[in-house]
């Protein structure tokens, strides 16, 4: 039975926010019910012990999303959430007892990549007054990221580093771009890099060569079923087959799956999607 180190499964595609980094997605619009998820974790859960509750979309607007934690108790699988971090406030008391939430990965370079009616400063301290509380329950990782490390870019982040300093009393001199986390407290990490640019299916291929993760160590399950190898394809143009009609293990030997891992085994990319990814695997 194919193992894998995680999955990435979106309860949603539907996002509160308007990233102008992010490549958005012409799916239609959806929340995966309770007894879809449900569904998903019983056929994955032979395949790994860890999901990623996102691929598109904000994973705190779901309106189910404690029972989606409690689901993944259920199944004995630990959850890490990705988050921008802008509904934290409202929600952050439904998730904050839940055992099989692991870690939480904060956007934080999702706030100056939007026009907002709130302040970054209110953003940032509801995320670290959540953090805060998360401190008491002892268990959850928080992970903040600053993605966009551009020197264009330092300026609005100022605010990002003071409020770091004066909440973790930690002054970060350092601006990496390596995406190595550095501690700020125990179970609390700053993880910075530069702005991300997600694969395309309308640019030109660019990448023939390289290997990659997707279908190793992880695939993508969208909000409607469609398995994808990885977590970047955002459009569902790599289409497996769909976990609702089919069994995990049959859409991974199906001749599409199997060719793109063989690709990536001679160090070819297949699809070309992946001729447009730039993702570093360093692998
Ligand atoms: S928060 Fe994520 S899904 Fe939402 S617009 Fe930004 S990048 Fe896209
Ligand atoms: S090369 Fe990029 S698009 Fe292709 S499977 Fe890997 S991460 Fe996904």
């Amino acid at each position: 039975m194919k193992k894998f180190k995680k999955i990435y499964v979106e309860i949603t595609n539907i996002c509160n926010m308007n990233c102008s980094f992010c490549p958005k997605t012409e799916r239609k619009p959806k929340f995966m019910s309770t007894d879809e998820f449900s569904t998903v974790l019983e056929k994955i859960k032979p395949h790994t012990d860890f999901i990623y509750l996102h691929v598109m979309g904000e994973p705190l607007l779901h309106p189910d999303i404690g029972e989606i934690l409690d689901i993944c108790s259920y199944y004995d699988i630990e959850a890490n959430m990705t988050t921008n971090g802008t509904l934290i406030k409202e929600k952050g008391d439904i998730i904050l007892n839940k055992k099989a939430l692991r870690q939480i990965n904060y956007s934080l370079h999702s706030f100056p990549a939007n026009t907002v009616n709130f302040t970054n400063e209110e953003y940032l301290n509801n995320i670290f007054d959540f953090i805060k509380k998360t401190d008491i329950e002892g268990r959850i990782i928080n992970c903040l990221r600053l993605w966009n490390m551009e020197s264009s870019l330092f300026s609005e982040n100022a605010l990002t580093f003071k409020l770091l300093k004066e909440n973790f009393n930690t002054d970060i001199k350092i601006m990496r771009t390596d995406r190595n986390g550095i501690k700020l407290k125990d179970r609390v990490f700053l993880q910075q890099d530069k702005v991300f640019f997600w694969p395309d299916i309308k640019r030109e291929p660019e990448f023939f060569e390289g290997k990659c993760f997707g279908l190793k160590s992880h695939i993508g399950i969208l909000v409607d079923g469609t398995v994808v190898p990885c977590c970047l394809d955002s459009g569902g143009n790599i289409n497996l087959g769909n976990i609702f009609d089919e069994n995990l293990s049959d859409i991974l030997q199906s001749e599409r799956a199997l060719n793109i891992v063989e690709g990536f085994r001679r160090n070819k990319r297949v699809e070309h999607l992946c001729t447009t990814c730039g993702w570093n695997f360093n692998m």
